[in-house]
């Protein structure tokens, strides 16, 4: 394979910036964080995807590494392939909501519940993060969708 080029810092900066430092995926906030977040790319490079704006997105690096190359993934309810959750065309408040207690993300949709299961959003690690960030006042992200109580 040739030698790429790296993302430019310039466009590094406005993809954190688009994203308000959150991961487009699991709303990690970056600022929390003691490992920088990575620049995915949503159409991967392996198909040909560009380094340009519109094709990437701020992802933890779990969420990178759980989406890896993949578009699309079987929808655990009915078994029919749908896209993941684009960052660049949906809406994650369209797709996603946080349960009342704030620390799991529920999947509103077909897009939204398959992201949830491939991406594992809601693996045992970043919930316990999110009750400690909650315990601070730093969880969920402003603005986000949360369920009411019962
Ligand atoms: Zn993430």
């Amino acid at each position: 394979m040739p030698a790429r080029r790296p993302i430019s810092e310039t466009i590094q900066y406005q993809v954190r910036q688009r994203a308000n430092l959150l991961c487009e995926y699991c709303h990690a906030s970056e600022q929390w964080q003691y490992v920088t977040f990575t620049i995915e790319h949503i159409i991967p490079l392996a198909k040909n995807g560009a380094d340009t704006l519109d094709n990437l997105a701020l992802a933890c690096f779990h969420c990178n590494r759980k989406k890896s190359d993949r578009m699309t993934a079987i929808d655990p309810q009915s078994d029919a392939e749908v896209p993941l959750f684009n960052p660049r065309q949906d809406n994650w408040s369209n797709h996603f909501i946080w349960s009342a207690d704030g620390l799991f993300i529920i999947g509103l949709t077909p897009v939204g519940r398959t992201t949830v299961t491939v991406l594992a959003l809601n693996r045992e690690r970043v919930i316990n993060i999110r009750a400690a960030d909650k315990a601070v006042g730093r969880h969920p992200p402003p603005g986000d969708p949360i369920q009411l109580e019962n």
